[in-house]
């Protein structure tokens, strides 16, 4: 009778085993990849940039709502959440708060760039202008030559995709060799984002950078590349601390915001308006994150963010040195330049 319930206990055992390995084998549970945040840029209230016939809050739920759609059939292994699925305005801190409590991996923010237009100044003709000096006896008529000028705007003829990087360490940016912020954006969204000035924010901004900098360049270079082979003009991965992006610093996780062009540019507006545009641009973006996920869950995916995490010599003086970005540096410096007469 013992033997019987021992090897009943046994049999039980070795099954419970078995389901166990067979669900981790085939299971959904053993990616690192098991949640994906979608981030709408603005909404609502706050409009965010304004082309000739389309605002950037509705291109980028269109693109964003594309995006799910494609990324919940393709990979039904993951959960995909959305921050908003309708013109609603939320800001940076409601949006962090959002990924943070679904317990995201990865969190991909989709705005549209805008530059403001030229302004160009011309000398047409001299006026001639009468005035008078002096008072009474010694009142004297006299006349002067003054330029009038001609003023009149461009459209900026600012174009293409970038994808933007949180870094704490102002020094990327120079190492990043890019004077020029092409960046336009409105200020509702980030109205309220606290002083980061401030010595908790610093902290926490480098304790980010050290988590989870590396694996967002690693995306925001897929990401790139895709929009690349799809005659996208890339701009390249920028990496920047400024308050507009503050929001990807206040996930816990590697965080992306894509600036999928320029609504100010006419063939641009078009592009990201048109349904071939969106779907070319969601199919680019839903394609680098699935090679994303794919280097992530290999065996060993080189450099990875996790070996930062564990590291005993992480310390809050310490910020990743960009030179070890070189690599994906380079790639977008080429890509930057190997595309410069493409839309
Ligand atoms: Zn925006």
């Amino acid at each position: 009778m013992q033997k019987k319930v021992l090897s009943l206990a046994l049999t039980l055992l070795f099954s419970a085993l078995f389901v166990h390995i067979s669900y981790t084998q085939t299971g959904k549970s053993t990616s690192r990849i098991k949640t994906i945040i979608i981030d709408a840029g603005h909404g609502g209230s706050d409009a965010g940039a304004r082309g000739k016939f389309s605002t950037e809050a509705q291109i980028t739920l269109e693109l964003a709502l594309k995006l799910e759609e494609i990324l919940k059939s393709e990979m039904s292994d993951t959960r995909i959440v959305m921050t908003r699925r309708t013109d609603i305005f939320h800001n940076v801190r409601e949006k962090a708060k959002i990924a943070n409590s679904e317990n995201g991996d990865l969190f991909i923010c989709i705005h549209v760039n805008a530059a403001p237009p030229r302004q160009h100044k011309e000398l047409v003709r001299y006026k001639t202008v009468t005035y008078y000096t002096g008072k009474g006896k010694n009142r004297k008529k006299r006349t002067r030559k003054e330029p009038v000028y001609r003023y009149w705007s461009t459209p900026n003829p600012a174009h293409g995709t970038s994808t933007y990087v949180f870094a704490a360490d102002r020094g990327d940016e120079k190492a990043s060799g890019i004077q020029n912020d092409v960046r336009f954006e409105s200020e509702a969204e980030v109205e309220d984002v606290p002083d980061p000035e401030s010595p908790e924010a610093i902290i926490k901004a480098r304790l980010w950078t050290q988590k989870f900098f590396r694996n967002s360049i690693r995306l925001g270079s897929m990401i790139e590349t895709e929009f690349d082979k799809i005659g996208r003009k890339s701009l390249g991965v920028l990496q920047r601390n400024h308050k507009g992006i503050w929001v990807l610093q206040a996930t816990n996780m590697p965080a992306v915001l894509i600036e999928t062009g320029f609504i100010t540019d006419a063939e641009e507006e078009e592009y990201l308006n048109s349904e071939s545009g969106q779907k070319e641009m969601v199919r680019a973006m839903a394609d680098a994150i699935k090679n994303y996920k794919t280097v992530m869950d290999s065996p060993r995916p080189s450099a990875t963010d996790s070996a930062v995490e564990t590291s005993p010599a992480t310390s809050l003086n310490k910020t990743v040195p960009p030179q070890k970005n070189n690599s994906q540096q380079k790639q977008v410096a080429a890509l930057t330049s190997s595309s410069s007469k493409k839309r």
